[in-house]
């Protein structure tokens, strides 16, 4: 089987790229990334002298690219990571969210439909989608597959809108599709611009950390090689024209979560307990920030059996540990670009 993984230098798809190549070493593995700022190819140095592994470089807003690799490489199936992902960049640049997430993926849908027409039914499009687009819960609740959109953010809505169009191939042109609706995910190879690295890098570093209002939002969490699970789990056996949601059961207060990762830090850099705790910045907060996220993964845990393999306390741990053995990892990514985001972002107030 020849897959397209598409955003396979990212934080999710690297975890992904590496499962397939590695778990199924008779598939051919083709990794399409752009390579924008969180792409990374030292996310997967590891496997990628695989000779099941092919990295293409290319753009999937680029329509002739896309038509291109298809005719060239003749896929059996697609798995779509590929996005532009955070909430924050999309409230400062909407449209390249737009450009990506929309129009990407229906490049991708339309390139699979034409070049599966005589034998669409041996074929699978696997769409990564995210739980923001259920919009925003209060106190009590979960999101289940039947909760109606009700996006909020343009990165939430632009999720939206391809999950959308994903249901529409399916329905309108019989195309083969699946999609997974995940919560907040944390792990290696995570561009620290996301809440948890972000506050890894700044606690090794001594600097303020900075938290959005009174850190009263609630996220789900989920480790990231549990979420790359769960896909292989749907891919080979979840139903045609189905959503799964994914979810860690795992609910956290920001500012619980932050001081909780405060007290890990400060036990593996050997600091007194307390130390990283006076870190904590308040900064003024997201615009429209949804309250709370939680999410009912029943389906994907009663119908395929997955559960998540670690406790939040061990994934995190085991993340810490992995920021820390890998600072070249972490000072490669902060320089350059990201430093200029980041001061605009948390000291222009
Ligand atoms: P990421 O930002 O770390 O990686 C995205 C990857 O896509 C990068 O490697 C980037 O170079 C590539 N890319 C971006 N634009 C591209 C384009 N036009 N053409 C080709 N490649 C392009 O994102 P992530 O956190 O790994 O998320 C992956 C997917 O999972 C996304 O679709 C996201 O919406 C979804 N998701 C993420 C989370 C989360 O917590 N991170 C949760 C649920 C769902």
């Amino acid at each position: 089987m020849k897959i397209l993984i598409t955003g396979g230098a990212g934080f999710i798809g690297s975890h992904v790229v590496r499962l397939f190549v590695t778990k199924y070493p008779n598939y051919q593995v083709y990794n399409l990334d752009k390579l924008t700022y969180a792409g990374n190819l030292a996310n997967l140095t590891d496997i990628e002298d695989r000779e099941n592994y092919t990295f293409l470089k290319g753009d999937i807003v680029d329509a002739a690219f896309v038509e291109e690799i298809f005719s060239e490489h003749g896929f059996d199936a697609v798995i779509h990571l590929a996005a532009e992902s955070h909430v924050d960049r999309s409230i400062s640049d909407p449209l390249a969210f737009v450009q990506t997430n929309v129009i990407g993926t229906v490049n991708l849908l339309h390139a699979a439909k034409r070049h599966w027409a005589d034998d669409l039914g041996s074929r699978l499009f696997y769409h990564i989608s995210t739980d923001e687009v259920y919009g925003s819960l209060g106190e009590d609740g979960l999101f289940t597959e039947e909760t109606p959109y009700d996006p909020r953010s343009p990165y939430s809505a632009s999720k939206a809108s391809s999950d959308h169009f994903v249901r529409a191939w399916y329905h309108t042109y019989g195309l083969p599709v699946k999609i997974s609706n995940c919560s907040n995910n944390y792990g290696p190879n995570h561009f620290p611009e996301k809440l948890i690295p972000l506050a890894i890098h700044n606690i090794k570093n001594e600097k303020p950390v900075p938290v959005y209002g009174k850190g009263e939002n609630v996220r789900d969490w989920l480790y990231v090689i549990d979420h790359a699970r769960a896909i292989d789990m749907i891919f080979h056996e979840g139903k045609v024209g189905e959503t799964y949601n994914i979810g860690g059961v795992n609910e956290w207060k920001n500012i619980d979560l932050i001081e909780l990762l405060c007290d890990v830090m400060d036990e593996k850099l050997g600091r007194e307990p307390g130390h990283s705790r006076k870190l904590i910045t308040f900064v003024k907060d997201r615009a429209g920030h949804d309250l709370r996220y939680a999410i009912d993964s029943s389906k994907l845990m009663d119908e395929l059996g997955w559960k998540p393999s670690v406790t939040f306390e061990e994934g995190l741990r085991k993340t810490v540990d992995w920021y820390l053995a890998n600072s070249e990892w972490l000072d490669n990514v902060t320089s350059g670009n990201y430093q200029s985001y980041y001061e605009q972002q948390y000291t222009h107030r």
